[in-house]
């Protein structure tokens, strides 16, 4: 009798769902394998669950590396692209991130897991507001929210160690680079077109900017001003 107990304790451990990593820890190591996230990142986007920033209708999806549309004709980024622009900003504990373009809030909840404070700024109110219910139901409760235009930036809340923009910018953004402290980096996608270059800003502590091109990307537009009430 104690001989099959014992046994059946064995195949228990064995078959365990402990062992089977989890097909978001699956994604993120297939990241890691890929090069694009090291540190602090792995941990913090193996523990923010895709699949609850993703519209019921393309669940199935939530564990690819695709981008997915979400409401307002926006879309939840890519995993290796939020991986890349993650890993680019260099995000320390103590850091304020400004992040303009909320959208699902998904990019929004991995920047929180690794810093201090996120400030967000989204032109949808529809999209603020479900994310931010999606980020309290995560216990995130360091994320600030604000409707309205990011192309100008957090002025109250300036300067930034970190600026992350996720909608693709026609043109240098000198209003948020003057929001970045010395030695502060903004991360963005620049250029008019359907593809652009992933670039990364870093402002030295004289006040000059060096700009490197990580790669070509696919953003929808940054849009000026507000979009009402939609
Ligand atoms: N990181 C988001 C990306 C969403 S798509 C995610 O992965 O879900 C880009 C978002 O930027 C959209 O929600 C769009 O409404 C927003 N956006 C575009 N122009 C903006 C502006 N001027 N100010 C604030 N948000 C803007």
């Amino acid at each position: 009798m104690q001989e099959i107990d014992k046994q059946q304790q064995r195949t228990k451990v064995i078959t365990s769902d402990d062992l089977t990593p989890t097909r978001q820890e699956a994604m993120v190591d297939t990241l890691v394998a890929r090069g694009l996230v090291s540190g602090r990142t792995i941990q913090a986007m193996k523990s923010v669950p895709r699949d609850v920033f993703v519209p019921e209708l393309f669940l199935d999806r939530s564990w690819e590396d695709s981008a997915i549309p979400i409401p307002c004709g926006q879309t939840l980024s890519q995993p290796s692209v939020v991986a890349a622009m993650t890993e680019a900003l260099g995000i320390e504990a103590r850091h304020r991130v400004l992040e303009i373009g909320t959208g699902s809030g998904y990019q929004t909840a991995v920047l929180a897991r690794l810093c201090r404070y996120v400030y967000t700024i989204e032109r949808y109110r529809s999209l603020m507001l479900e994310a931010e219910i999606k980020h309290r139901r995560l216990g995130l409760e360091n994320i600030i929210y604000r409707y309205s235009d990011g192309w100008e930036g957090w002025v109250e809340q300036a300067l930034f160690d970190r600026i992350i923009v996720t909608a693709a910018l026609s043109e240098s953004p000198s209003n948020l680079l003057a929001q970045l402290k010395p030695g502060g980096r903004l991360v963005a996608p620049l250029g008019k077109g359907a593809v652009q270059s992933l670039v990364a800003y870093e402002k030295s502590t004289d006040g000059d900017y060096r700009m490197d091109n990580l790669g070509e990307v696919r953003f929808v537009p940054l849009i000026l001003g507000v979009a009402g009430e939609a």
